[in-house]
């Protein structure tokens, strides 16, 4: 079994079906310690993905990855398009085949978890989408990879301060909240285990 470009496109086109479905959660939780623009940031830039990816695909898995970042990187915007984009920047990067093995997949997601806090100059314990990638790509290591790891870290950030982004302007305001960013992370996550399944 492994996971080819067919497997990623489908993957994706559920994580943009994800965050479109939850766009207005995403910006009111953005509302509460951010500017409230997250889940419309990114509800523009997967819709744009899902028309880009259906009406031309990617010559490869690799080129997927990378026609995902450019998408990303100039259609959602705020902090979290280039956060994104370095994302799948880094990911496209790490695939060197046409299929990935079960085994490589957690490589090919920190070298985006790489790319992401290359970016954002950032680290795990900052209450940023980086607190859910670190432990769901240290749980998918483990094989514990499932919708309850994916969860328990993102309900981990309720209660972190926040010292990156515009969320760290409000301090220890911040506490109480999950995060937006984290938020996203987790449906591309949950995304991620449903194409793993099938
Ligand atoms: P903006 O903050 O510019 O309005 P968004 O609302 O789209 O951008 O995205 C906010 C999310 O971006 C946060 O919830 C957080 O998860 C993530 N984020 C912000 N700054 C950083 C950073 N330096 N490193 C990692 N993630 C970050
Ligand atoms: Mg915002």
């Amino acid at each position: 079994m492994g996971f080819d470009k067919k497997w990623a496109i489908r993957f994706l086109d559920d994580f943009a079906d994800r965050v479109i479905e939850n766009k207005q959660l995403l910006s009111d939780l953005d509302q509460a310690i951010g500017d409230g623009d997250h889940g419309v940031n990114m509800a523009r830039g997967l819709t744009e993905l899902k028309k880009v990816l259906a009406e031309k695909e990617p010559a490869t898995l690799a080129d997927v990855f990378k026609t995902t970042a450019m998408t990303l990187l100039s259609k959602v915007g705020g902090a979290s398009g280039p956060l994104y984009g370095s994302a799948f920047l880094g990911m496209s990067k790490a695939v060197n085949a046409d299929t990935l093995s079960p085994d490589t997949l957690p490589d090919v997601f920190e070298a985006g978890l790489n790319g992401i806090e290359n970016r954002g100059k950032s680290h795990a314990g900052e209450k940023t989408m980086i607190d859910v990638w670190e432990p769901v790509i240290n749980a998918m290591r483990q094989n514990e990879f499932t919708s309850d790891a994916i969860e328990a870290a993102l309900q981990k950030t309720k209660d972190m301060k926040a010292t990156k982004g515009r969320a760290s302007y409000l301090g220890e305001r911040s506490i109480g909240h999950l995060d937006p960013g984290a938020y996203s992370s987790a449906l591309l996550f949950q995304a991620l285990l449903k194409a793993e399944g099938e």
